[in-house]
């Protein structure tokens, strides 16, 4: 269920970027909405329910990474 390596579409530009980027590698912008547990910091995809770390529920459309 959890993939946490599965590449992912820069929601700007569209290249590749990885959940776990902070930019993306083409634009330089921040490439997708994350989860950021506020608790242990972990950052998740958007579609992730719960911290994969700490199993913290996210609040949803909440707790994003900026
Ligand atoms: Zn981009
Ligand atoms: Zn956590």
């Amino acid at each position: 269920m959890k993939r946490p390596d599965e590449p992912t579409s820069c929601q700007h530009c569209g290249a590749l970027t990885f959940p776990d980027a902070r930019h993306c590698a083409r634009c330089g912008r921040f490439p997708i909405k994350l989860h950021q547990c506020p608790i242990c910091r972990t950052i998740a995809g958007i579609e992730e329910e719960y911290c994969p770390k700490c199993g913290r529920m996210f609040e949803p459309g909440g707790d994003l990474f900026s």
